[in-house]
C-alpha cells in the first residue's frame, strides 16, 4: 500500500456552526493527532495499545475524574464511558430501570424525546408528563404532571433539531430525573448531583463520536426484574469501571483532552459566561432585524443551537451562499425544519458568532 503524506497547511478561518459531529477545540485536533503517531512519547500509537495497560488505564481513569470534578459530583454517582451513541441509552435506560408494568414518565419536547419514548415503551408504559407538540415544539412545557408512582421522568436539556432547552430544570419532580444531555453537557451549570441518570453521545460537545457518557446514580439500578444482557447492564459497567469490554479508546482519549481543556478555560462556570455571551450576541442581533424570524419562544431558546428562517425562500438561499463565501460550514437547517440552524458548542469562537451575526446585518441592510 502507498502512503501518501500530505503536508499541513492552514487554510484560512473555517466557521464550523455544525451540529454533530461539530467543532473542538484546536488544542484537541493536535494533542490528539500526536497520541496517533506517538501517545505520551512512548514510540506507541494510542491505537496500538491494549485497554488494560498501564498506558490506557490513566486516561480512563483521569477522564472520569475530570467529569466528577468538572460536575462537582458526589460519591452517589459514578462515571461510565459506553459505547453506540446517546441512540442507545433510548433503549439502555429503560431496559434498567422501567419494569414491564411500571411507568416511566416522558416529556415530549422534539425529534430526540420523541425518540425516547418510542424505545422507553418496547419495555413499560409511558406517561407524557408534558408536551410541546402543539406549538411544533418551539417551545419546552412550563408545567409537567409527573405520577408519584413513575419509575423516573425523562427530559431531553437540549432539543438540538426543534432549538429548545430547558432552563427550568424540574429537579423536583418527586421521581429519579434522567436526562439526554447530548447537545448541552458541561455547557452551563446545573445540579448535576440532583439527576440520576444524565447521559450524552460525546461528538456534540466533549469529543468525538464513538462514546457516549453516563452518569448513573448507583441507588437506581438493581430494581427491574427482567434479564438483562451483560454488556447493557449499568451495574456491570460500574462494577468494572467502564471496562467491561474494550472501550472506544481513541474516542475516550478525545473526551479526556476536550475535558482538559475545558478545566484549563476555568470549567463549567467560565464556559458558561461564554456561551451566555455568545447566545446573548446572536439572538440580539436576530431580534433586531425583521428579516430574520426566530420560531422559538424566547424563555426556551437554546443557547447551544439556534434556529431561524426568513419568510422569501429566495432570500434564504441567498444568504445561504453568503454564508458559503465567508467559508461559514453547517448552517443550514435540519431537514425536518428548514431554514437555519447554527450551532454554538463550547469550542465556537465568539468570533465566529461575530462573523456570523456581522454578515446578518450586512444582509439585512442590503435587502432592507
Ligand atoms: C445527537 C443526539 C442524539 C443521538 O446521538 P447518537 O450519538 O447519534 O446516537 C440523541 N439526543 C440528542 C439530544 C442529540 O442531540
Amino acid at each position: 500500500m502507498q502512503l501518501i503524506y500530505y503536508p499541513v497547511t492552514v487554510k484560512s478561518v473555517i466557521h464550523n456552526f455544525n451540529a454533530g459531529p461539530s467543532v473542538l477545540p484546536k488544542e484537541v485536533f493536535e494533542e490528539a493527532s500526536k497520541a496517533v503517531l506517538d501517545f505520551n512519547h512512548t514510540g506507541l500509537s494510542i491505537l496500538e495499545i491494549g485497554h488494560r495497560t498501564s498506558l490506557f488505564q490513566p486516561v480512563m481513569d483521569e477522564a472520569r475524574a475530570l467529569v466528577k470534578e468538572l460536575m462537582q459530583l458526589g460519591d452517589k454517582h459514578e462515571v461510565l464511558f459506553l459505547h453506540g451513541g446517546a441512540t442507545t441509552q433510548f433503549m439502555q435506560v429503560p431496559m434498567n430501570l422501567l419494569n414491564e408494568n411500571d411507568i416511566a414518565a416522558y416529556t415530549e419536547t422534539g425529534t430526540w424525546a420523541n425518540k425516547a419514548i418510542k424505545e422507553a415503551k418496547l419495555f413499560g408504559h409511558v406517561e407524557i408528563a408534558g408536551s410541546s407538540k402543539a406549538t411544533h415544539y418551539t417551545s419546552i412545557p412550563d408545567d409537567l404532571i409527573v405520577p408519584p408512582t413513575a419509575a423516573y421522568l425523562h427530559i431531553t436539556t437540549n432539543e438540538t433539531i426543534a432549538g429548545t432547552q430547558w432552563h427550568r430544570l424540574p429537579y423536583d419532580c418527586g421521581v429519579p430525573l434522567v436526562a439526554d444531555m447530548s447537545s448541552d453537557i458541561l455547557s452551563r451549570r446545573l445540579d448535576f448531583n440532583r439527576f440520576d441518570l444524565i447521559y450524552a453521545g460525546a461528538q456534540k460537545n466533549m469529543g468525538a463520536a464513538g462514546v457516549n457518557l453516563v452518569v448513573i446514580n448507583k441507588e437506581i439500578v438493581g430494581k427491574v426484574n427482567r434479564a438483562i444482557p451483560t454488556i447493557l447492564d449499568y451495574r456491570n459497567h460500574i462494577a468494572e469501571g467502564s471496562m467491561l469490554n474494550t472501550p472506544p479508546v481513541f474516542a475516550v482519549y478525545v473526551v479526556l483532552l476536550t475535558l482538559r481543556w475545558l478545566k484549563e478555560q476555568g470549567g463549567v462556570d467560565a464556559i458558561e459566561k461564554r456561551n451566555d455571551a455568545k447566545a446573548a450576541l446572536f439572538y440580539d442581533t436576530l431580534d433586531s432585524l425583521p428579516l430574520f424570524k426566530g420560531p422559538v419562544a424566547k424563555k426556551d431558546r437554546s443557547k447551544m443551537n439556534a434556529v431561524f428562517t426568513m419568510d422569501n425562500p429566495e432570500l434564504e438561499k441567498e444568504f445561504m451562499e453568503c454564508c458559503k463565501k465567508e467559508n461559514m460550514i453547517g448552517v443550514k437547517g435540519h431537514r425536518s425544519v428548514g431554514g437555519f440552524r447554527v450551532s454554538m458548542y463550547n469550542a465556537l469562537t465568539l468570533d465566529s458568532v461575530q462573523a456570523l451575526t456581522g454578515l446578518m446585518k450586512e444582509f439585512a441592510t442590503k435587502k432592507g
